[in-house]
């Protein structure tokens, strides 16, 4: 089988097939480090769906991987503040979050409402992706870089497929439902933060920094349509100013990092087989902002679809 793309879905979903005792080649136009998955901030949960939502059982999946008892590297559990502006602002099933704990009056910033502690698995993807190629390697599979310019011709390559081209899905599948969101990845040094903050919902732009170790990753931005990959010092900027008035020991940080990534936004994740000229073909992609949440469980079903 083929696997289009070396994300995280890409590889997510290439170590099950190799485990599994297939035979696997992957193939992608950038290597894993230069994909949106090593933008990405990032944040496995928390998992707000309903038990019966597919996105529930595939954020579980992760989680359940990614925290069981063997040690992943880039993944640790912090615990944090998930904060609203508005009162009274509790999303459904947040008590069910491990380490749950409405916050106490003075642990909310100025000008918000609500909030409440939880013990969130986050991902220092760079280290990650640099694990998951190594996963991959101890099955004899390596990443091949190159760019495929239809599904046809990858159709010619392997009798199955399977499609984690993220946004480059747009053009490869012709599906102009995927669109692009851009959001920089801002890293600055640590000055001794060891506690996540973010607010919620999700807009355009929200309040958030996750820290790991020696460095701090911002958020946040989702600016949907704009495919601007150049950083803007100014937003830069910006964003490390919002960060500094809710963590004043964040002014000043010193910015270590600063790249943009386009989230492949659909309004679903497409995850189902369709025949390309007689070899059966998988799509996963169009995750959004939580592809390296979906990535394990999405993974297993794309693997299952190969043969379903
Ligand atoms: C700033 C930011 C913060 C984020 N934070 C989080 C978070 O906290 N939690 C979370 O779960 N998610 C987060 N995300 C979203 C997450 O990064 C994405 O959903 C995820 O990385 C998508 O992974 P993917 O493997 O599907 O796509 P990608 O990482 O984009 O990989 C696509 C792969 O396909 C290859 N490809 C594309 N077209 C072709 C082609 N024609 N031929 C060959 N190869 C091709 C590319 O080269 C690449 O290897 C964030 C994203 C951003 C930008």
């Amino acid at each position: 089988m083929l696997v289009i793309g070396a994300g995280v879905s890409g590889l997510t979903t290439a170590i099950i097939a190799a485990e599994a005792g297939l035979s696997v080649r992957v193939i992608a136009a950038d290597q894993p480090q230069q994909t949106t998955s090593a933008v990405a901030g990032a944040m496995i949960g928390p998992v707000l769906y309903p038990p019966d939502d597919r996105r529930h059982g595939w954020g579980e999946a992760t989680i359940r991987e990614l925290t069981g008892s063997r040690a992943v590297p880039g993944v640790t559990i912090p615990r944090g503040r998930l904060v609203a502006r508005p009162a009274d602002f509790l999303p459904p099933f947040a008590d069910h979050l491990p380490g749950f704990q409405l916050c106490a009056p003075e642990d909310l910033p100025d000008g918000f409402g609500t909030g409440f502690w939880a013990d969130i698995p986050h991902v220092d993807m760079p280290v990650y992706l640099d694990y998951l190629v190594h996963r991959l390697g101890t099955t004899g599979v390596a990443v091949e870089i190159g760019r495929l310019d239809s599904l046809a011709s990858a159709a010619r390559l392997a009798r199955a497929i399977v499609n984690c081209a993220g946004l480059g899905a747009r053009e490869l599948a012709a599906d102009a439902e995927v669109r692009p969101v851009r959001g920089p990845r801002v890293v600055v040094e640590n000055p001794g933060l060891d506690t996540f903050f973010i607010e919620a919902p999700l807009g355009e732009e929200w309040i958030s920094y996750h820290p790991f170790g020696d460095h701090v990753v911002l958020g946040g931005r989702a600016i949907d349509g704009n495919e601007n990959l150049t950083p803007d010092p100014s937003e830069a900027d910006a964003i490390l100013a919002a960060c500094a008035e809710v963590e004043p020991r964040l002014a000043g940080a010193r910015i270590l990092e600063h790249r943009v990534g386009l989230r492949p936004g659909r309004p679903d994740v497409r995850l189902e087989a369709e025949d390309v000229d007689g070899r059966r073909c998988v799509h996963n992609y169009g995750h959004g902002g939580e592809g390296v949440l979906f990535s394990w469980g999405c993974a297993a079903d794309a693997v299952s679809l190969l043969s379903a």
